[in-house]
């Protein structure tokens, strides 16, 4: 890179300064910077983000564009082809070179590799960085020299051979070169006609700030209990709830795995908490591996057996579940939150994929697509694998046949009934031995608690044992013609 002549940084899924090795890079070289932010309209097959991710990188990218200026930089905001916009760009500032942090979908890396092409043609200088996992998705191999199928031997590589690279600072004071930029408010990303995101702002605060504030809040207390609480949605903090911030790249894994380490060897974080909290991050890494190597992870079951599953179709039970009307309250709360908060805790999460999948017996691509429209960490991997993880059919998946109960999930890990009553307030009164299962409660119980089923809560859409045992006979079913085939 020549010591004078500007550098592109382009950002994607990395919205930091900090820890930020393409950023590092470009003010390594010397020269000043050119960061943007594309608009890109020239991703062939790529799914544009859900409308709750659209809140997010709303709010990520004001920012960033504030991280920037306040240390004399500038976020230029740019619509069109990724190749044309870069083109344009380098036309009118003269940049010899351009930089990136990479990106895993089949889409962006096809879009990335045909970019790099072009500007190699061009003369331009390219490099690429890996700022998003803590691996590449082909960096650990098996034995066999494949990529890992199972979780346990892939996170105890991991944790073997995984060192982290020296952390990287944000830069003090950027050079920055001056470009035509378009507004954040004319890419209409926060919703308007009607507004629905309230719910959000008072909930989160995106950005590399509120990243770390969330990771330093987690650290500060949460963490040590997270080996027992994590299950556990009736506990306020019980996770970090940094999946938002990872998915826009405000925060990297390394800085998570840095800290949580660092604490670990001052004795500020107890070990089994912090290993149990670190092989959750590997579970994001994990589902990089499965998308990388299966780029259709989101569409096609990974277990091609499943192909056989005598899905329904039943537009009316989908809908009560996307509206949390299902009669099920730990399974309502759950959808409740998501719509609300843009979130749901993981617990529930595969307790409303569960009952998705298998007492509403509905393809888990319809729960994958509405996840991906309403959460704020909607995530191309950890949703695709999570979704197949839950509906059996997915890498090291759980048992088709394994059919959480809802009403005994809901005792076990809502405990205290906090979460349904805070997401179902039509419940607040129920008594907690009917909490979860309020169609069991007698009349003269669920009219001392102001409950109609059927009016004021609605009554269940399946019945519990009926709706199983279809589930298992139509996974038998498959089965069967297995052995036929
Ligand atoms: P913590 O418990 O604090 O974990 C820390 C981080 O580890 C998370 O932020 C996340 O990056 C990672 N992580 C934790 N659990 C998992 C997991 N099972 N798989 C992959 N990464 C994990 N996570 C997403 O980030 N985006 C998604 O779109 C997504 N969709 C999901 C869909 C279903 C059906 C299920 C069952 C899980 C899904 N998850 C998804 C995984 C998990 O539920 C969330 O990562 C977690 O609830 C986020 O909350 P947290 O940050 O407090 O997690």
């Amino acid at each position: 890179m020549s010591i004078s002549t500007p550098t592109i940084v382009w950002f994607r899924e990395d919205l930091r300064l900090s820890d930020n090795p393409a950023l590092s890079a470009a003010v390594a070289a010397g020269g000043p910077l050119v960061c943007v932010y594309i608009r890109e309209t020239d991703l062939d097959d790529a799914r544009p983000i859900g409308a709750a991710a659209q809140w997010w990188l709303d709010k990520s990218l004001r920012a960033l564009a504030q991280g920037l200026e306040s240390r004399g930089g500038r976020l230029v905001l740019r619509t069109g082809q990724s190749a044309e916009v870069l083109a344009d760009l380098i036309h009118q500032t003269g940049a010899r070179s351009v930089v990136w942090n990479r990106r895993y979908s089949a889409a962006e890396q096809t879009s990335d590799a045909r970019v790099k092409a072009a500007l190699k043609t061009d003369g331009i200088a390219v490099e690429s960085f890996n700022a998003r996992l803590l691996l590449e998705p082909w960096h650990l191999k098996t034995g066999a020299g494949s990529y890992y199928r199972v979780f346990t031997p892939f996170w105890r590589a991991l944790r073997a051979s995984y060192v982290p690279a020296p952390p990287l600072s944000a830069p003090e004071r950027l050079q920055t070169c001056e470009a035509p930029s378009e507004g954040l408010d004319g890419w209409g990303l926060h919703p308007t006609t009607p507004d629905w995101s309230g719910g959000f702002s008072g909930a989160w605060t995106p950005g590399e700030d509120g990243a770390h504030a969330r990771l330093e809040a987690f650290l500060s207390g949460p963490i040590n209990g997270y080996a027992e609480t994590r299950n556990r949605p009736d506990i306020g903090a019980s996770t970090s709830r940094l999946s938002p911030h990872l998915r826009f790249g405000e925060i990297g894994p390394a800085q998570i795995w840095r800290a949580v380490k660092a604490g670990v060897e001052t004795g500020r974080f107890d070990e089994r908490s912090a290993e149990v909290f670190l092989s959750e991050i590997a579970w994001r890494e994990f589902s990089y591996v499965l998308l990388h190597f299966n780029p259709q992870l989101a569409q096609t079951n990974y277990n091609p057996n499943f192909d056989r599953m005598p899905w329904r179709s039943d537009p009316a039970a989908l809908s009560a579940w996307q509206r949390g009307m299902t009669g099920y309250p730990v399974v309502d709360a759950g959808m409740r939150e998501l719509w609300h908060t843009g979130w749901m805790h993981n617990r529930v999460r595969m307790i409303v994929a569960s009952f998705l999948t298998k007492h509403l017996l509905l393809p888990w691509q319809a729960g994958e697509a509405w996840f991906w429209d309403t959460l704020l960490d909607a995530d191309p991997a950890a949703n695709a694998a999570s979704w197949q993880w839950t509906a059996g059919s997915g890498a090291d998946a759980a048992p088709y046949f394994r059919v959480f109960n809802p009403i005994t999930q809901g005792s076990k890990f809502d405990e205290t009934g906090a979460y349904v009553r805070r997401w179902c307030p039509e419940l607040a009164r129920v008594p907690d031995k009917f909490l979860h299962s309020p169609f069991d409660a007698p009349p003269d119980v669920l009219q001392a608690a102001g409950v109609t089923l059927g009016k004021t809560y609605p009554k269940p859409v399946v019945e519990h044992a009926a709706a199983r045992q279809r589930a298992l006979d139509a996974y038998k079913m498959t089965k069967e013609e297995q052995g036929a085939a």
